[in-house]
């Protein structure tokens, strides 16, 4: 069976390359819901060819989350996401050099959706197509899910375990655990006034912020892997020849447990609920992010299972923990175990030189398809 995955999924490989140039040639930036649904409607219509039953979730303002299934409710969770975290130049050649290709999109996270769709391909044309598939496609995944998120999470509730297709690492290790985060806007009022003239009159915002952003900075705990970065301030006028009478600054805070971002984030608001410098109001606003996906005791079973899956296929699975967030954390915070970075090898991602190793698409494919067939039939046996 595995030579013939290997085979088939090897003979794919140039048509795995033409639907990728198709994607590639979509300008899925997040922000641009026509764009990203061009990218759901050619996905739609592959999952749907291989007799999946696919319904599209649609709310105004947001590209549409594709859901797929190829039987009864699924166990097994598949998820990606149709949106990608740049915009396209127009000058992009979709650059086949050093045995990849070079394009914004290619690794993150265009790749794993052909080795998706492939994979299933595979499977489907030996008959093998497991009956439990479940799958997800994100529209907004670089907005952290804010439209998504239910569909995923509602999903996972119901399934067994999940893997992702976001790209393998750049040393070709698929991610175990990642960070979760959330991020806060920080306004401050204060009063302005002549700095020179009458410089007692003014109440300071920059100087609350930079109070602020000292008290914020002292909750960074690197060996916990707790990170709290105020990675924009901004103060003032641009002339900067008064008191400066307002301030924002932006926040960044990731960690890797719930429980540490439930306590990082009750600091935060404690720290920003009281003015350091008397006379500043300060309002703090917290912006959508991601869980973290942990690595349980149920991950390290299901990682088994991919290794088992590489070891057949020749393939050594190597794995990581990745302080970058994705959708995966929703699957967790839902109870289910995740594997991520399933995809085709990849790097430099979310750059105008993001890549893709070009065998990797069909090395992963056949990776995916496998471990389907080994965590179906481990799913059999524990019923
Ligand atoms: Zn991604």
């Amino acid at each position: 069976m595995e030579e013939l995955l290997l085979k088939r999924s090897k003979e794919s490989l140039n048509e795995m390359i033409d639907l990728l140039k198709i994607l590639l040639a979509v300008n899925s930036y997040t922000l641009d819901s026509d764009e990203v649904n061009k990218v759901v409607d050619i996905m739609e219509n592959r999952i749907g060819s291989l007799g999946f039953t696919t319904v599209r979730h649609s709310s105004e303002g947001h590209a549409d989350c594709l859901e797929a299934f190829s039987g009864r409710e699924g166990d097994v969770m598949l998820i990606g996401h149709t949106d990608m975290a740049q915009t396209l130049t127009g000058s992009e050649s979709h650059e086949m050099a050093g045995g990849r290709i070079v394009c914004p999109g290619a690794g993150d996270m265009k790749g794993g959706l052909v080795t998706l769709c492939y994979a299933l391909k595979v499977l489907k044309d030996l008959d093998m197509l497991p009956r439990n598939i479940k799958i997800i496609l994100s529209s907004d995944e670089e907005q952290a899910s804010p439209f998504s998120k239910k569909y995923i999470m509602d999903s996972a509730k119901n399934a067994k375990l999940c893997l992702s297709v976001e790209p393998a690492r750049a040393n070709g290790a698929v991610v175990i655990a990642r960070k979760g985060g959330t991020y806060f806007t920080l306004k401050v009022k204060g009063r302005s006034a002549h700095s020179g003239v009458e410089p007692e009159k003014g109440i300071s915002a920059a100087e609350e912020l930079a109070h602020k952003t000292l008290l914020l900075h002292k909750l960074l705990d690197p060996r916990a892997g707790i990170t709290v970065n105020v990675g924009y301030l901004n103060a003032g006028t641009t002339l900067g020849n008064a008191i400066a009478g307002q301030g924002t600054a932006k926040i960044d805070v990731k960690y890797w447990t719930p429980e540490q971002g439930k306590e990082t984030v009750e600091e935060i608001i404690k720290i920003c609920s009281v003015s350091s410098v008397p006379g500043t109001t300060l309002s703090l606003e917290q912006h959508p992010g991601f869980q973290p996906m942990m690595d349980t005791p149920q991950t390290f079973k299901l990682l088994e299972c991919v290794k088992q899956s590489g070891e057949r296929l020749g393939i050594q699975v190597k794995s990581v923990k990745t302080g970058g967030e994705g959708d995966a954390g929703f699957c967790s915070a839902a109870g289910i175990p995740v594997i991520c970075g399933m995809g085709p090898v990849a790097g430099l991602l979310h750059s105008p030189e993001e890549y893709l190793e070009t065998e990797s698409l069909w090395e992963r494919t056949a990776l995916l398809a496998q471990s389907l067939i080994i965590i179906n039939k481990g799913l059999h046996d524990s019923e």
